[in-house]
């Protein structure tokens, strides 16, 4: 069966699930250089196997809000490919959420892990459940109700979620202490942890950082560096908040930030403090910069594509940057574009970009710091140790670096130079088939 075959049987298994066909489709995108040159890598046995998940968990997440009335979400967890590792990937609340977009979300973390050069397999999980506007209480019981169906599938060893869009360091510490209390085992079962209770230094900035240390090698092997450049930004949650600030670090003017609402814009550069108390401590929306900035505006119901940048790093969701998105980038003069978010441009602006000289690095490549930070921490927990600040953030540099590599020598491989989307399928592919060939048909 060749991938064009494989994919409509993908299809017609599942011919609602876009999120999850348009992954796949990216992926098997690339893998086509594989079947041109070396066809006898692409088994047929392990390719119809990696696009179905090991196990797809859904089950009934009832909790009570603070009027006493019974709320009922739905919680998924799709344990999708565990042939490197245990399950790792994160928990994404947020009311979009469905079947498609956890199954993404799974398989692109298959290759994304397998790139971190850390023995982690792919998993996703998460509710159609919205934290915002939500008591803490009302948010505790939820998380509670949640890790009460989801502690029987999880463990150390078996499968270790962590934050995603909606679950940070509050959601996290109260899915731990349910675990813990079912279990009555306190380990390492969840990454993303409080500091005081197993979590890692520098885990909260990962994601950010590691963007940005991506995107300096990206920018370094192609003469240039960040020093002097414009940045525009997408989403103002924990991805987006610490991209801005290692970008500020290495010398860029960050200009934009944004929601779902809008974006603003402060040409004088983004005043992160500002940021961080508006959505961190306060847990209000990005217009409320203006307020304190007014000769910063904010765009309702727009994204930051038009705003003249260098480099776009979007940070928020999926599907964010399109192609009309991708002419005004381009018309603008951007240089790159590197994914914070998970798949946020679109198959047609990522064709666009690339056709017009404009380096693309995917997310299961450019934002792989946060999973590779987890598995650090991961690492911790098991030798019950805890490494610094700058320990980690060494660690986690060398790993983007080493990720970067990996993007540009196998792209240059298959004779497709700084075509760095081919060369993260590929590699992240081949790691992955190689150890489901090894280890038979399971
Ligand atoms: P957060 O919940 O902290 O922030 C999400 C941000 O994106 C918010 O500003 C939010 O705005 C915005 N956003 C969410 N949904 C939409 C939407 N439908 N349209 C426009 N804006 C939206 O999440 P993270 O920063 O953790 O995650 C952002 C992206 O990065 C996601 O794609 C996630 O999968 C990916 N990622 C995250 C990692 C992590 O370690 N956290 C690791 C790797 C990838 P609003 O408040 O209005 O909803």
């Amino acid at each position: 069966m060749n991938l064009n075959e494989l994919y409509e049987v993908v299809v017609k298994r599942q011919p609602n699930d876009k999120e999850f066909l348009q992954a796949v489709d990216e992926v098997f995108d690339s893998l086509k250089v594989i079947e041109e040159v070396h066809p006898e890598l692409l088994s047929d046995d392990v390719l119809k196997r990696i696009v179905e998940p090991e196990r797809q968990i859904i089950f009934r997440v009832p909790w009570v809000d603070d009027n006493g009335v019974t709320q009922v979400n739905r919680g998924y967890r799709i344990q999708f490919n565990s042939a490197i590792g245990p399950y790792k990937g994160g928990i994404r609340l947020h009311p979009s959420v469905n079947i498609s977009i956890i199954k993404f979300l799974g398989f692109e973390q298959i290759f994304k892990n397998a790139l971190t050069t850390l023995p982690m397999g792919g998993g996703k999980g998460g509710s159609d459940f919205d934290p915002k506007g939500k008591s803490d209480a009302e948010v505790m019981r939820f998380c509670q109700s949640f890790m009460t169906e989801l502690y029987r599938y999880i463990g150390p060893e078996v499968d270790v979620p962590a934050g995603d869009i909606g679950t940070g360091a509050r959601e996290v510490g109260y899915m731990f202490g349910q675990y813990k209390r079912i279990t009555r085992d306190f380990s390492g079962v969840l990454t993303g942890k409080g500091l005081t209770f197993g979590g890692s230094l520098t885990r909260t900035e990962a994601t950010g950082y590691g963007l940005c240390y991506f995107t300096q090698a990206l920018l370094k092997d192609n003469g240039t560096t960040f020093d002097g450049k414009t940045v525009a930004i997408s989403g103002s949650g924990n991805v987006a908040i610490y991209a801005c600030e290692k970008a500020t670090q290495l010398g860029a003017k960050v200009v934009t930030l944004s929601d779902s609402n809008g974006y603003i814009y402060d040409a004088n550069g983004i005043d992160l403090d500002l940021v961080k108390e508006i959505k961190e401590v306060k847990r209000g929306r990005i217009k409320e910069y203006v307020d304190v900035h007014p000769e910063a505006t904010y765009v309702a119901g727009e994204r930051p594509w038009s705003v003249k940048c260098d480099i776009a790093l979007p940070c928020a969701t999926q599907n964010e940057l399109d192609i009309e998105d991708a002419k005004k980038l381009v018309a603008n003069g951007v240089f790159c574009v590197c994914e914070g978010a998970n798949m946020p441009t679109t198959p047609a602006a990522i064709k666009y970009l690339m056709e017009n000289g404009v380096y693309y690095a995917p997310g299961k490549a450019s934002n792989a710091g946060g999973v590779a930070c987890s598995g650090l921490e991961m690492s911790q927990n098991a030798m019950h140790l805890s490494w610094t600040f700058e320990e980690v953030d060494e660690k986690l540099e060398g790993i983007m670096n080493e990720i970067f590599r990996q993007c540009r020598d196998t792209a240059i491989e298959y004779g497709h130079e700084k075509e760095y989307v081919i060369g993260a399928n590929i590699a992240g592919f081949l790691k992955v088939a190689t150890a489901m060939k090894a280890q038979g048909t399971v």
